[in-house]
């Protein structure tokens, strides 16, 4: 059955994004966010063009922002993983 939770517009595809955290990793924390645990992975380096959920504006490429997914997603963690969103730095912490 359908969840709300995985109702989020995807912009583009539903491809998702390539896995390119390890070779550009920064940093990764847990942070609680409206009583949800997400997983925050600082990327330094953006290897491609993402929509930042919280603008809606392009996130270029080679751009330091932040990727994040929940840690206790209803569907597992891998799911959650392919649902993980990239962010503007500055809009994640504002979305907090
Ligand atoms: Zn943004």
């Amino acid at each position: 059955m359908p969840t709300s939770r995985r109702s989020r517009r995807r912009p583009y595809s539903e491809e998702p994004p390539p896995l390119d955290l390890e070779r550009a990793t920064g940093g990764r924390s847990t942070q609680s966010r409206g009583g949800e645990e997400w997983v925050v992975q600082r990327i330094r380096e953006g290897a491609k063009e993402y929509v930042c959920p919280g603008c809606h504006q392009t996130v270029a490429v080679g751009a330091e922002h932040v990727v994040a997914w929940r840690t206790d997603g209803i569907m597992g963690a891998a799911a959650a993983l392919a649902d993980r969103r990239h962010w503007h730095s500055s809009c994640w912490q504002r979305a907090r």
